[in-house]
């Protein structure tokens, strides 16, 4: 289904600048922007990925990741073909680049808003992760499920699960219409080159986002996927922590282990040691939150202490939530920022509960 797009705007010779996210494609009539899901059809920008959900499935939200917003609580996840980036180690390509890859990339049955809604409340959701593929590129479909959502699903909540390239635009309307609730950004590399060389994108955009976000009271978490020869080094993941420190050491950040996808299926996984010292170099630059995800079994790597007494406040187990000092919410403190506070020391915790 196509859809009329939102934040675009006229030029001259019937060709369309769109101003969705930092790319700002100018684009011909009848030609498509660079994430090919926003088509310039007789001079109006169209979205064409408009109604094409994939993957819909019901997740923890521990999955997305987000470890300091809702604990223990479920969303309904989907993404749509097209993405704003081209990563070469998409784990994701066949929805992300599939306009590239595939001759019917938007083959499915259109699902309106409405039905996404019955289907989270019918299933009891607690919120919408929209995820998989970029966010951003599926915005009007997005916001319209959002929209219809706090008609009949007034209590859930909404996160974008993002690689931080939206434009200012598109967070400023965001904040107006109080469309989210968290953003989890994800911050591939330090290196603009490198940034662009593997995703399409630029560093410059995401560091302001990540920002933008944090100081417009959202809550957010970082990511970083962990890319043995291309972002592993020590100076590497030094520089990408203090670029999320110099906003704020409250910021939750995920080293994420990455394995072979797509186009990068000669490089190896990511060692443990390598995300281990990730850990450990983020700790001692003063984070006061540090995750390691995607490996399994690892105990403790992904527990939230708090950062004064270092008292265990949650335990998880993979996507499982098997300690919480705030799940029964009796008695819990929370601060003049609505912040739980540590049971034992008083601490305001950087949580969403
Ligand atoms: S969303 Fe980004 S990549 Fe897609 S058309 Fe708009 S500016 Fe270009």
């Amino acid at each position: 289904m196509e859809k009329e797009a939102l934040l675009w705007v006229k030029l001259k010779d019937n060709k369309v600048m769109c101003h969705l996210c930092n790319h700002y494609c100018i684009i011909e009539e009848n030609k498509a922007g660079y994430c090919l899901v926003r088509k310039n059809i007789n001079g109006t920008l169209y979205s064409l990925n408009y109604g094409k959900a994939y993957g819909l499935a019901i997740d923890p939200i521990e999955k997305k990741p987000f470890f300091h917003f809702k604990p223990s609580t479920r969303v309904m996840s989907f993404g749509t073909p097209g993405c704003n980036f081209r990563c070469l180690n998409c784990q994701n390509w066949d929805l992300s680049q599939a306009v590239r890859e595939f001759e019917d990339p938007f083959g499915v049955t259109d699902l309106l808003p409405s039905q996404i809604v019955s289907a989270a409340v019918n299933y009891q959701c607690d919120g919408y992760s929209y995820t998989y593929s970029e966010p951003t590129i599926f915005f009007e479909y997005a916001r319209d499920v959002i929209l219809e959502a706090k008609k009949v699903h007034k209590k859930a909540y909404h996160v974008f699960v993002s690689n931080g390239f939206f434009s200012q635009k598109m967070l400023e309307l965001v904040l107006k219409e109080r469309l989210l609730d968290a953003i989890r950004i994800d911050l591939k590399f330090i290196d603009d080159k490198k940034y662009n060389e593997i995703t399409g994108g630029k560093l410059k955009p995401v560091l302001d986002n990540i920002k933008r976000v944090y100081e417009s009271g959202l809550h957010l978490e970082v990511i970083n996927l962990v890319i043995p020869s291309l972002n592993d080094s020590e100076q590497d993941i030094t520089e990408t922590v203090l670029a999320v420190k110099r906003v704020s050491s409250r910021i939750p950040i995920h080293f994420s282990a990455f394995h072979p996808d797509y186009k990068l299926m000669h490089l190896p996984r990511t060692p443990l040691e390598t995300l281990l010292k990730a850990k450990k170099i983020a700790e001692d630059l003063g984070m006061e939150y540090v995750y390691v995800g995607n490996v399994h079994y690892y105990d403790g790597l992904e527990d939230t202490y708090c950062p004064s007494c270092k008292s265990l406040l949650i335990k998880r187990s993979g996507f499982n939530v098997v300690k919480n000092v705030f799940s029964n919410n009796k008695g819990i403190q929370i601060s003049e920022n609505k912040k739980p506070l540590c049971p034992k020391c008083g601490h305001e915790i950087n949580m969403v509960l």
